[in-house]
C-alpha cells in the first residue's frame, strides 16, 4: 500500500532553490498553505514586501493534499450560529460562506489555474429516517433564509444521485464544487512567486519576540506585521497558540481502479458525497473517474495505519456494496486544526494576525480568512467579517498533545451508534 497522497502523482511539491532571506520586510507570514499565500497574494499585489516561512514545503501540509472538495462548510448549523452569535451575525456567517465559496472559484477563473474544478453536484446522504426529517427543515430553513438552492431526495430517488441503498434520502447541491488541491495549489503558489511573494521553504520559525522579530533557523528577520497561518500544524514555537487550537488527524484512501460501468452505476454525476454523522464520511470520485477517494476521521493515538486504511476501504463497501473487498491503492494523513468554538477564526493577539480553526472544511475559508487577515494590515475596509473572534480560549489540561482525541472520537462515535447511524 502506497502512502503518497493520490494527488501528487500529478502534482507533486515543488522543491525549490533556497531563496535568500531578506532582514527585514513589511509582513512575515508563518505558513505557506493556503491562508499564508492567500494573505501573502493580497498584500504583496498592494506593494507590500512580503515573506512566508515553512517548516516544510509549501502546501504539504493539508493544502495540497485535502479531499478537494469546494463547500465553505461551518460546523454550526444556521440555526445554532444564530443561537449562539444572534441572528445578524448568525446569518452573515452563512452569507459569508457563500461569498467566499465563490470568492474561490471566480479566484480560479480569473488566475486561469488549472485544477479540475466542477460542479457535478453534492449529495449529502441521511443515516436514518430521523436525520432525513431533520435535514429536510435545515434544507428549507436555509432556502428561505439565504436562498440555498437544495433539492430533497426521498430514499426512492436518490439513485439519481448515489447508487447506493444505505441512505434514507438526503440532500443534493448543485453550488458545492470539487477541484484537484494539488493542482489548485501549484497555481496558487505560481500567482504568489509572480506577485512578488518571497517563499521559504524548509525554513521553521522558531518563535517570534516583541511582535515584530521573526526568529527562523536561518536566521532573524524583523517585519513590521506578523501573520500566524499554522491551522493544524501548529508546533511549540507558539505555544500560546498551542493550548489553542487542537490538531485532529484526517485520513484518506484511494481505492484500486474501479470498471467505468461500476462508476456510472454508483456515482452517476461524478459529484462529491458526504453523510448526516458526527464522524461523517466524505467521498468523491477521482478527477478521472477511475477510482473514489473516501476519507474519514478514524485516526486513534497509536493507530495501525495499514489498518486504518483497510478499515476505511470496508465503508466503501459498506455504501456500495458491490465493491465490498476492493484494494487500498494509496492513502495518506494530514492534520486539520478546532478551536474551542468549531468556527473558522481570524483574531489577533500581541499584535499578531492569526487564521486558524476550519475544522476540517477550510480550503475555502483559509483563502478568504487569509484575503481578510491582509485586509486588516492594509486599513482596508474589505477586512469586515462575521468571524472576526477573540482570541480563542485555551483548552483545558492541553498543552499540546491531545490526550483527550480517543475519548471524543468514542464519544462521538457512540452517539452516532445510539443514533442508528
Ligand atoms: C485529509 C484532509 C482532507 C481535507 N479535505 C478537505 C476538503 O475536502 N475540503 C475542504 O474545504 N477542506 C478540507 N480539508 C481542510 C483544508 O485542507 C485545510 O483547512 C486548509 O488546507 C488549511 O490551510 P492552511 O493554509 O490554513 O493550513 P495548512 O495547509 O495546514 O498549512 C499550515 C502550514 O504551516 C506550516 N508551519 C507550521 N508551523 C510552522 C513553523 N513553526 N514555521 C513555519 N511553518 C510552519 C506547516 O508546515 C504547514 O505547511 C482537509 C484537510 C485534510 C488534512
Amino acid at each position: 500500500m502506497n502512502i503518497e497522497p493520490y494527488w501528487w502523482r500529478d502534482a507533486p511539491p515543488a522543491e525549490r532553490d533556497a531563496q535568500k532571506i531578506l532582514n527585514t520586510c513589511d509582513v512575515a507570514i508563518v505558513g505557506a498553505g493556503l491562508s499564508g499565500l492567500s494573505a501573502a497574494i493580497t498584500l504583496a499585489r498592494a506593494g507590500k514586501s512580503v515573506q512566508v516561512f515553512d517548516r516544510g514545503i509549501a502546501g504539504a501540509g493539508a493544502s495540497s493534499i485535502n479531499g478537494g472538495i469546494l463547500s465553505g462548510n461551518l460546523r454550526l448549523s444556521l440555526t445554532d450560529s444564530i443561537m449562539r452569535y444572534g441572528k445578524p451575525r448568525g446569518m452573515a456567517m452563512y452569507r459569508e460562506g457563500i461569498d467566499a465559496r465563490n470568492a474561490m472559484r471566480d479566484f480560479v477563473r480569473a488566475e486561469g489555474i488549472d485544477c479540475d474544478l466542477q460542479y457535478n453536484g453534492r449529495f449529502t446522504g441521511a443515516m436514518t429516517a430521523r436525520d432525513f426529517d431533520g435535514m429536510k427543515r435545515t434544507a428549507e430553513i436555509e432556502k428561505d433564509a439565504l436562498g440555498v438552492d437544495a433539492r430533497i431526495l426521498e430514499r426512492a430517488d436518490q439513485h439519481e444521485m448515489v447508487g447506493s441503498d444505505l441512505y434514507h434520502g438526503g440532500i443534493g447541491r448543485d453550488d458545492i464544487g470539487s477541484f484537484h488541491p494539488a493542482k489548485f495549489f501549484i497555481g496558487l503558489l505560481d500567482v504568489a512567486i509572480k506577485a512578488g511573494v518571497i517563499i521559504h521553504d524548509n525554513t521553521p520559525v522558531l518563535g517570534v519576540h516583541d511582535k515584530t522579530r521573526v526568529q527562523t533557523s536561518r536566521g532573524t528577520v524583523r517585519a513590521a506585521h506578523v501573520i500566524v497561518a499554522t491551522n493544524g500544524y501548529g508546533d511549540n514555537s507558539n505555544t500560546w497558540l498551542r493550548r489553542r487550537v487542537v490538531p485532529v488527524t484526517s485520513r484518506i484512501i484511494a481505492t484500486g481502479e474501479i470498471a467505468p460501468d461500476i462508476m456510472a452505476r454508483i456515482m452517476p454525476g461524478m459529484g462529491t458525497f458526504g453523510e448526516s454523522r458526527y464522524l461523517g464520511r466524505y467521498y468523491r470520485p477521482s478527477p478521472d473517474g477511475e477510482r473514489i477517494l473516501l476519507g474519514g476521521r478514524d485516526v486513534l493515538v497509536g493507530v495501525n495505519p495499514t489498518g486504518a486504511a483497510r478499515r476505511l476501504a470496508k465503508n466503501v463497501g459498506a455504501i456500495f456494496p458491490e465493491l465490498r473487498g476492493i484494494g487500498v491503492d494509496t492513502h495518506w494523513t494530514g492534520q486539520v486544526a478546532f478551536t474551542r468554538d468549531e468556527m473558522p477564526s481570524l483574531f489577533a493577539h500581541d499584535d499578531i494576525i492569526y487564521v486558524c480553526g476550519f475544522c476540517g472544511s477550510g480550503t475555502v475559508w483559509a483563502l478568504w480568512l487569509g484575503r481578510k487577515a491582509a485586509y486588516c494590515i492594509l486599513g482596508d475596509g474589505r477586512a469586515q467579517t462575521a468571524f472576526a473572534m477573540d482570541a480563542p480560549s485555551a483548552v483545558p489540561l492541553y498543552s499540546g498533545r491531545p490526550w483527550f482525541l480517543p475519548f471524543a472520537i468514542g464519544y462521538y462515535g457512540v452517539r452516532d451508534w445510539m443514533a442508528g447511524r
